[in-house]
């Protein structure tokens, strides 16, 4: 098998088990093409592990084992990883209520490169290097021996244009016959994998969802960048009086409208395709609960400052315009913005509304989104559920 060798001092982060070698640290490449596994060496050649290497990536090589020297990558191998992950789920996610999960968290799993989303019977592969392609077939026959009827590959256009990825948009085998419905906390959702937003939900705030059920009894709320509905139908199942969802996607509030006919709640709901900012700017101020869901507004690190300000813009608005008394569930999906700037931004915005703001719980990303404590760039999703008074 081909080497990369390490300079000499650069072992560290990789001893630490931290999965990504940067071409900084490389001293000798691999004859390898992009895709491949490669072992990874120190300097003085000892074994650190093995890895993918992505010649023209920012990021070199991934590394997927820090293990033995002789380790078999064989089909076995990847069906035990998939296991692995597979097994943490039936421990953290109650299958009788939600069959909707993430099943591969690509590093928070030991699995750099895949995502790997579950709706029902329907598995959705998000191949994000070369070198997931490379092994693809073992995915897709590990998911079949887990009991996944359908598999869907869903590629991001960067990820192709990066990365060097064919990839696709296609059913591996069979296509399901019906739309697609699926379940989280026991409230149903109709995921459109093929043509949806990521891979067709945003399963990583299932946990926050229920808690905005569990405080919209009776209540006037309203959910910005509302996508497919996710807030609204669990605040109209937790008893919502009135709920608008906005969202600038025509498709996310079709999704959504039908969503909440699936529940039967047409008559307690509104919906508007329009900018969220321009909504917030002149709607009504007796919202009793008020969530900001917006989508990453900083995509790189060198994005940070605009993205603060956008934040900065949201947050002042949503927490101007609650109610008194009022709740806002505010969050950020950046994972350039740690939990700390993301709450000096919310104090700015919470200071120039002039109004008494209380944090009432931190809110993170829930269990099928585990970070590997050596790769600390996985925790990305952070919010705040404030009172205002
Ligand atoms: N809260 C949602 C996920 C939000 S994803 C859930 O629980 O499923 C972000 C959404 O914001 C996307 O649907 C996108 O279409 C929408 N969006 C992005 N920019 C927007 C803007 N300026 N105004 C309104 N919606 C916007």
């Amino acid at each position: 098998m081909n080497k990369i060798v390490l300079k000499s001092g650069r072992e560290r982060s990789i001893i630490n088990r931290h999965p990504w070698i940067f071409s900084g640290a490389v001293k000798q490449m691999p004859q390898a093409n992009n895709g491949e596994i490669v072992q990874v060496v120190s300097n003085a050649n000892e074994h650190l592990g093995f890895g993918f290497f992505s010649p023209n990536s920012q990021i070199t090589c991934r590394l997927f084992s820090f293990d033995k020297e002789d380790e078999i990558l064989d089909f076995n191998y990847w069906k035990n990883k998939i296991a692995n992950a597979y097994s943490l789920r039936t421990r953290v996610i109650n299958f009788d209520t939600t069959n909707i999960y993430r099943l591969i968290c690509a590093e928070g799993d030991f699995f750099p490169g895949l995502i790997v989303d579950v709706y029902n019977e329907v598995a959705v592969v998000q191949v994000l290097i070369k070198g997931i392609e490379l092994i693809a077939p073992y995915i897709y026959k590990a998911l079949n021996e887990l009991g996944f009827k359908y598999i869907y590959l869903k590629t991001k256009q960067n990820t192709q244009l990066l990365e060097g990825v064919l990839g696709g948009n296609n059913w591996i085998d069979a296509r399901p016959q019906h739309q697609v419905i699926a379940t989280e906390h026991g409230v149903n959702f109709a995921v459109d994998v093929e043509n949806g937003q990521k891979t067709g939900f945003f399963i990583d705030q299932r946990e926050n969802r229920k808690l905005v059920g569990e405080y919209s009894k009776g209540k006037k709320v309203l959910n910005t960048f509302s996508y497919s509905g996710g807030f609204s139908l669990y605040a109209l199942e937790g008893g919502a009086s009135l709920v608008h969802s906005v969202d600038s996607s025509k498709d996310a509030i079709q999704l959504c409208e039908q969503n909440i006919g699936i529940i039967n709640k047409k008559e307690s709901h509104q919906s508007f395709v329009v900018d969220c900012f321009d909504f917030l700017k002149t709607c009504d101020t007796d919202y009793d609960v008020i969530i900001l869901d917006p989508p990453a507004f900083a995509k790189s690190a060198k994005a940070v400052d605009n993205a603060a300000r956008g934040y900065k813009n949201l947050n002042l608005l949503g927490i101007k315009k609650v109610a008194p008394g009022g709740l806002v569930f505010t969050f950020s999906c950046s994972q350039h913005i740690d939990k700390d700037l993301f709450r000096k931004i919310v104090f700015s915005a919470a200071s120039d509304a002039k109004r008494n703001v209380r944090i009432i719980k931190q809110l993170s990303q829930p269990e099928d989104h585990p970070i590997n404590i050596y790769h600390p760039e996985g925790e990305y999703l952070k919010g705040l559920m404030l009172q205002v008074d």
